[in-house]
């Protein structure tokens, strides 16, 4: 049966479904435009007869061709430079970054939102969340990680806080790929709690002496300088905090530990202590004091970039399900031919659609300047419960084979339980909710 327009619309007469089709069209060249926001279309002739409010917004209404295009020429590299030698590299327990973030900063990808002067494109955040939804290609987590750090979890305050001098210094390099960059927040006493840090940087004369020490670094063994939030004074824990620029070749910076893990193989991970360490004054990103602060802003990009990054490995675990389960038969029928197993991966696969809807309305609202600390921290608390589950019912569904090395699946369980502990644990992003929600009890 098919349902013909009437009334006054220009589709009057139309079935339904060349109508659709005339709309998609219409829709997909005015999102082509520009970046594809809803105000832009919303003035169209044909959706003034149709809807009296802006549609939600879906991948496409966030992402454009450039954003495609970006993510092709990425994909070109992950297959050729990257996935071919991951087993390699997870192995090993570390990857080359020095050469894997020389043919990604040539390629444009370590600076996209970057600004020009400092050799980045200069585009808003959503090119960095398409570049971090690629990278969920990478047939592990490791190396996206370590890429996230260097493009987006080091670099946010330095871009937008530091001088000039620092950004040539310090940014330009790591947009290039020419140096590895780090995060120093974390410490053996201080994870959640990174008011608690105990890392103190002391004036003398125009340096800062430094002393602490810093655990959980990702990049830490091959990292060339460090983004370090540490204590320069007294005060209240809140503004007493600076990050400073930190070379990592500087006397008095010890590596002490490549940690080993459970997953994120190929990703290093190190404790790191400072004794002494002098470092120039005018190292310091923006205004002392002023550490607490900008570290929550990176934060905010750190959580929506871990969200965007397990988008598409969620869906390539559940394909490969999908893949396995159709083609391993039990009791004379594919596994995939259980109602409770294609229920459960059409489940899964709404749940990873409607983490993106939300992710992607997050950063919308972020690059229209809004505050989306509340937004963020859920779409990080639910990005991180459902990794869990993705990877948990998927490896049950491939039997003895999803516990064993050989296949992906296995891989995805072990590096995806991360994202509920690293960048703030489920129970901080609740907290941050509760927060804002007006719930939270405060503390006498
Ligand atoms: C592989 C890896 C890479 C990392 N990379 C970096 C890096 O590059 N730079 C960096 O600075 N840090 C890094 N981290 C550190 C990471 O951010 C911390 O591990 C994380 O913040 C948790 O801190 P913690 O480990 O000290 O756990 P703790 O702070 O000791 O917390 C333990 C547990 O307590 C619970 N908890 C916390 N707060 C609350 C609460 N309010 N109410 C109830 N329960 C709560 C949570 O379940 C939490 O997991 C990395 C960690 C790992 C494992």
């Amino acid at each position: 049966m098919s349902w013909v327009v009437e009334g006054t619309s220009p589709f009057q007469g139309q079935t339904a479904a060349a109508m659709a089709v005339r709309l998609c069209s219409s829709l997909q060249r005015s999102l082509c435009k520009k970046r594809g926001r809803f105000t832009e279309w919303r003035h169209e002739s044909l959706s003034k007869h149709f809807y009296q409010t802006a549609a939600p917004q879906t991948a496409s209404a966030l992402y454009t061709q450039e954003h495609q295009a970006i993510r092709e020429s990425l994909r070109k590299i992950i297959d050729t430079e990257i996935n071919p030698y991951v087993d390699k590299w997870e192995e090993a327990e570390q990857f080359p970054a020095h050469q894997i973030f020389k043919i990604l900063g040539q390629a444009g990808i370590l600076g996209v939102s970057h600004p020009t002067e400092y050799g980045g494109s200069g585009l808003d955040f959503s090119y960095t969340i398409a570049v971090a939804e690629e990278l969920g290609n990478i047939r592990c987590g490791g190396v996206p990680m370590a890429i996230g750090m260097q493009s987006s979890m080091a670099t946010p305050a330095l871009s937008r806080f530091g001088s000039d001098e620092l950004k040539r210094q310090f940014l330009a390099p790591t947009v290039a790929g020419d140096v590895v960059a780090c995060l120093g927040v974390s410490e053996a006493g201080a994870g959640s709690d990174v008011a608690n840090i105990k890392t103190n940087a002391v004036k003398k004369g125009d340096d800062y002496i430094i002393n602490g020490s810093k655990m959980w670094i990702t990049n830490g063994c091959q990292a060339d300088w460090m983004c370090l939030l540490t204590n320069t004074s007294t005060g209240a824990s809140h503004k007493n905090k600076s990050l400073i620029c930190l070379p990592m070749k500087s006397p008095g910076v010890q590596i002490t530990k490549k940690i080993k893990k459970i997953g994120m193989k190929s990703s290093d991970t190190a404790q790191i202590f400072f004794e002494d360490v002098r470092v120039p004054s005018k190292y310091l990103i923006g205004e002392e004091g002023m550490g607490f602060l900008y570290q929550m802003l990176q934060f905010q990009e750190e959580r929506m970039w871990g969200v965007a990054s397990v988008l598409s490995q969620m869906e390539n675990v559940i394909q490969e399900t999908v893949n396995y389960t159709s083609q391993r038969k039990i009791f004379n029928q594919p596994v995939l031919n259980n109602q409770v197993v294609h229920f459960r991966l059409a489940e899964l696969t709404t749940e990873v659609e409607l983490l993106r809807s939300l992710l992607h309305r997050t950063v919308g609202l972020y690059i229209d300047g809004n505050d989306v600390t509340k937004l963020a921290s859920m779409a990080k608390l639910k990005a991180g419960r459902l990794v869990r589950e993705v990877s948990d019912s998927c490896l049950q569904y491939w039997g003895g084979m999803g516990f064993t090395d050989e296949v992906n699946v296995s891989r995805f369980y072990r590096d995806s339980r991360l994202l509920s502990i690293g960048g703030g644990a489920d129970e901080v992003m609740l907290a941050i909710i509760c927060k804002y929600m007006g719930i939270l009890p405060t503390k006498k």
